[in-house]
């Protein structure tokens, strides 16, 4: 079980939480807890790293002095004992310390190398904050539960900022560290969205990796189940901060929620789906605050004939507009490769479109590279186009992907024609019908976005 930093951020969350561990401890053999740091912590802690890059010390003092009185606030108002508060008060202070020495370090360093490893040391520090508290929360309550960091459990590759774990070698790990716990009998509380490198520097796994950290543990470890606590409902026709009658999906298949999280349903990390969909784990998203409640179960529903849309999403790009033809590899190529060096993430889905006299291409930024991406990713490749003959035509612009996504759209052409009747007013300019056939995206001027998104999800609540 994964918990969110919504779920962990407050002690009405914290209360849930012990009684949902509680009550599943005893339906399960094995239970494994997965943790992110407190809602709005890892956003603190990348503006810490920030601010020591660029030699502000008091900026980021400021920032460690405000962790620590809301961790130190947050346990003074649980139920802990004498001894667990003052460990915990300790192992508080003693990972704010170490978090201190690293910006330390990044500021001695202003105007040098950047120290990218030390972003990911600091920036990691609110999952193993959040671990200890829930593990303390936990043995007070008379479970056997130890906070585990996974720095030397989570072995990555050294994208830092946004790492993808190596899993044989973690499986490794695993089973000599975590699974002779679990057969202890013991709760173990691992921090999400961490890991480390071969050789043991520290590394994150992208924006809301935490649940990333559940998915790769659980095919680790076959696992029966995971569930991700969140404090939504489940998965939802569209985002609820958009469109308020969104609803909850009771089931998707794995097809359907990677297009969902890869086009920008912020709940998942949109990486966090192969590995179960190639193990064949069933997921399930519940709130922390209706534990009674069924959620969404995500699982193989490849027999499944449905006809009805499910979701709509909507997500920023960047468009990239050419009035000539001619071949897209160079210009591929090089958004691919500004990409990886701005954001961390490759171009994986492309949306192209050419006629004789023109060309486009539009790629999404995904949620997990973090609010500026799009920004830095657009200055970076203009720039980049400009200093090449060949490339120097091509404008590049910021556009929304709204996609569609419900079973099989291929098997039911009339949905397509619905859906572009239901959008008359909104200008299209590049569509592309996924090879899963589950996802139709729609490439609109950003302005149009929000339309778009309202007539579609219109159109799923009058298919209902
Ligand atoms: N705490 C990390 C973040 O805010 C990871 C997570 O929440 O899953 O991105
Ligand atoms: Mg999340």
């Amino acid at each position: 079980m994964k918990f969110g930093g919504s779920a962990v951020g407050t002690t009405a969350a914290l209360t849930q939480v012990l009684s949902i561990v509680l009550h599943e401890r005893s339906r399960w053999d094995r239970l494994l807890l997965v943790v992110s740091a407190l809602e709005g912590v890892t956003d603190a802690l990348i503006e810490a790293a920030h601010l020591a890059q660029l030699g502000n010390r008091r900026g980021y003092r400021r920032i460690a002095a405000t962790l620590r009185t809301r961790h130190l606030a947050l346990i003074e108002e649980l139920p802990l004992g004498s001894t667990e508060r003052s460990a915990l008060q300790a192992d508080i202070d003693r990972l704010l310390f170490d978090m201190l020495d690293l910006c330390q370090a990044m500021a001695n360093t202003t105007g040098g190398k950047v120290l990218d490893d030390n972003v990911d040391a600091v920036v990691g520090v609110g999952e193993r904050l959040a671990a200890r508290i829930i593990a303390a929360l936990l043995r007070q309550n008379k479970l056997w539960s130890v906070a585990i960091d996974t720095t030397d459990l989570i072995v990555t590759d050294d994208v830092y900022g946004n790492a993808t774990p190596n899993i044989p070698l973690t499986r490794e790990r695993i089973n000599k560290h975590l699974l002779p716990m679990l057969e202890r009998d013991i709760v173990p509380v691992i921090t999400g969205f961490i890991g480390g490198t071969t050789t043991g520097k520290p590394t994150t796994l992208g924006r809301g990796g935490s649940d990333y950290t559940a998915s790769v543990l659980s095919v680790c470890i076959d696992a029966d189940e995971v569930w991700i606590w969140a404090d939504v409902d489940g998965m939802m026709s569209a985002d609820p901060r958009e469109i308020p009658e969104a609803r909850v999906i009771p089931a998707l298949s794995y097809e359907e929620v990677a297009e969902l999280a890869y086009f920008g349903a912020r709940i998942l990390h949109s990486r966090m789906i192969g590995p179960l969909r190639q193990e064949r784990i069933p997921l399930r998203i519940k709130n922390v605050f209706k534990p009674q409640e069924p959620g969404t179960l995500i699982h193989d529903l490849s027999t499944l004939r449905s006809q009805a849309l499910k979701a709509v999403t909507s997500i920023q790009g960047l468009g990239l507009t050419a009035e000539r033809s001619g071949p897209l590899s160079l210009i591929a190529e090089i958004v691919d490769e500004t990409l990886f060096n701005t954001i961390g993430s490759h171009a994986d889905v492309m949306i192209s479109s050419q006629s004789s006299t023109h060309s486009f291409v539009c790629f999404v930024i995904p949620t997990s590279a973090g609010p500026d991406a799009i920004h830095t990713a657009q200055t970076t490749l203009e720039e980049r186009l400009l200093h090449q003959p060949e490339t120097q035509s091509w404008r590049v612009h910021p556009v929304s992907i709204i996609t569609a996504i419900g079973a099989k759209l291929d098997l039911f052409p009339g949905l397509i024609g619905e859906i572009f009747q239901s959008l008359r007013d909104v200008r299209v300019l590049a569509i592309a019908q996924g090879p899963s056939r589950c996802s139709l995206s729609l490439v609109v001027e950003p302005q149009d976005a929000d339309s778009a998104l309202l007539q579609l999800h219109q159109m799923i609540l009058n298919s209902a």
